[in-house]
């Protein structure tokens, strides 16, 4: 029997519901339960692809080439379970596919409502796509208590308490702040979230707390009280030092065993294996020293804008046990007139993904300095285009060298795909089609040259990673760029797409067209991100 867990949460935003819902998948699991974790998000966006990272951190992409929540790269970094297109939906889907169902006629002259339309389609959605064998869904519902816009979502979560009479517990995710001139935590804020969660018929079983401060007894069972939920479901969050600290505290507060009892399951029947997580805490608590890593972005003052490239480098640090210290560059304010003093003291640079002109020439500016001194660079979709517009220029002397994104230019290096194989099957784009979902999204294969530096790196000749580009470097520039020393050492399975490419004569340059962030993990960090820290750790030693 798969039962579900619905999360909720209450006061404020950002109190980190996903990773309440990554750390309590991790700990299921640690406990031999087979885990799905999916996401319900209000906004009326068909899917995030097309907000900018500035509303919504970063767009995370699933093997199956959905563009989801950032959430979904916790619960794939705690868990390991690769997320699918069925784990994330918007109002804006749900409302699209109702619409698009009534144009066509198929509610026969029926009126089309909220309910029971919207939130059936909502409960389809909750229980659609789980395989035999999962035990536990767990179910994290986007927004705050209170707002307008999750009421749907609401009722239709608890519609679905209903039809499945225990096998459902709402967990809500709360705030217990602290009034520094009281000297006292407040559990009003508290009081007043489940009350409004009542007040849409939905008692929770277990309260997160969020907490700076203890929460002391007498606040736990006030809490208890008011909120009508046993004594030991009331669980204190604590501020953790690092997100993967975060299941070790929760077990310690008993979230796991309450979990289990909410649903009668006996918690002393299954015994949870933590190693891999104390393992990971010794790597943040003490690492053997430390790198300087140069990050030149142009979405700096939002780092969820980063979201997995941060989490991936930090386990690139645990495989070489080391610190990452990250050093935010501003590619709109980097030119070769700057990149000596910037880079002066960094060990490696990377340049992630990016989209639009702004910035580029810092970008390119960032890798024409990595190539020439002799730094390790890492450079990411756009962050490997713009690598190969500098090679192409500053090597080749292509003067007028660039990318199409930008405008027409005399060598466009970088341009737009209009045709790529997937399983035989051809994908085709025009310049005038629709921006949402139609970029080159999800995993595709590529094949590595023997020999080359990536494929030592991989330990494999075959690879398979995550994409989501519209444009790419012309394979047509390939020879020219070749006889230069910018070799194609990843390629398409039908060798018309450029995967990979490195500097032959550099210590460690690599650009790769693709998101290896995507799936690192803690436990299992990536191996271009392993050797990308390694290479910075010889790099720290030279100078
Ligand atoms: N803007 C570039 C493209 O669409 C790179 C995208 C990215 O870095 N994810 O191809």
């Amino acid at each position: 029997m798969t039962r579900f867990v619905f999360i909720t949460g209450g006061v404020v935003s950002s109190l980190g519901k996903g990773l309440s819902a990554a750390a309590l998948a991790a700990l299921l699991i640690s406990r031999g339960y087979n885990v799905r974790l999916r996401k319900l998000d209000p906004y009326l966006n068909v899917d995030p692809g097309t907000m900018s990272p500035y509303q919504h951190g970063e767009c995370y992409v699933t093997d199956d080439g959905a563009e989801t929540d950032l959430d979904l790269g916790h619960y794939e970094r705690f868990t390991a379970v690769a997320a699918r297109k069925t784990d994330n939906v918007t109002s804006g889907r749900i409302y699209l596919d109702i619409i698009t169902k009534e144009r066509r006629g198929d509610y026969l002259g029926g009126t089309v409502q909220v309910i029971p339309h919207v939130t059936n389609a909502i409960k389809e959605f909750i229980g659609a796509d789980i395989e035999e064998g999962v035990d536990f869904v767990i179910c994290e519902v986007g927004g705050t208590i209170g707002d307008i816009e999750s009421t749907p979502f609401l009722e239709a979560i608890r519609q679905f308490g209903n039809d499945h009479r225990g096998q459902v517990i709402y967990m809500h995710v709360t705030l217990v702040p602290y009034l520094a001139a009281a000297g006292e935590l407040k559990t009003k804020p508290t009081q007043h979230s489940v009350k409004e969660l009542r007040s849409v018929g939905i008692q929770p079983d277990i309260l997160i707390c969020r907490t700076e401060h203890e929460i002391p007894d007498s606040d736990r069972r006030k809490i208890s009280l008011f909120c009508n939920v046993p004594e030991g479901a009331v669980i204190q969050a604590l501020d953790a030092a690092s997100i993967y600290e975060v299941p070790l505290n929760y077990h310690a507060e008993g979230l796991d065993a309450e979990v289990l009892r909410a649903f009668q399951i006996d918690p002393k029947a299954t015994d949870p294996d933590l190693t891999r997580w104390h393992e990971i805490m010794e790597h943040v608590k003490s690492p053997e020293g430390h790198v300087n890593v140069a990050v030149v972005g142009k979405y700096i003052e939002l780092q969820d804008a980063y979201k997995s490239m941060n989490e991936a480098l930090t386990h690139g640090g645990f495989a070489n046990n080391v610190k990452v210290k990250l050093h935010w560059i501003n590619a709109r304010e980097l030119s070769d007139d700057n990149t000596d003093e910037t880079f002066e003291k960094v060990d490696a640079i990377i340049v992630p993904g990016g989209f639009g002109e702004g910035g580029s020439e810092g970008k390119i500016a960032a890798a024409k300095y990595a190539r020439i001194h002799k730094v390790p660079y890492l450079g990411i979709c756009f962050g490997m285009q713009m690598a190969c517009v500098e090679y192409a220029r500053n090597v080749l002397g292509m003067a007028d060298a660039g990318s199409s994104e930008f405008r027409e230019c005399t060598d466009p290096i970088v341009g737009l795909i209009t045709e790529w194989q997937e399983d035989g099957v051809l994908h085709q784009r025009g310049e005038g089609d629709d921006k949402g979902g139609t970029m080159r999204l999800g995993a595709y294969k590529a094949r590595l040259e023997k020999n080359s530096l990536a494929q030592q790196v991989y330990g494999e000749v075959v690879i398979s990673e995550r994409h989501r580009h519209r444009y790419e470097v012309n394979i047509n520039y390939k020879e020219r760029l070749e006889e230069a020393g910018l070799k194609f050492t990843g390629l398409s399975p039908d060798g018309k797409l450029p995967e990979i490419v490195e500097i032959k004569d550099h210590p460690w340059f690599i650009g790769v067209q693709f998101h290896p962030e995507l799936k690192s993990r803690p436990f299992d960090p990536h191996p271009i991100f392993a050797s990308f820290i390694k290479a910075a750790l010889t790099q720290s030693r030279l100078v």
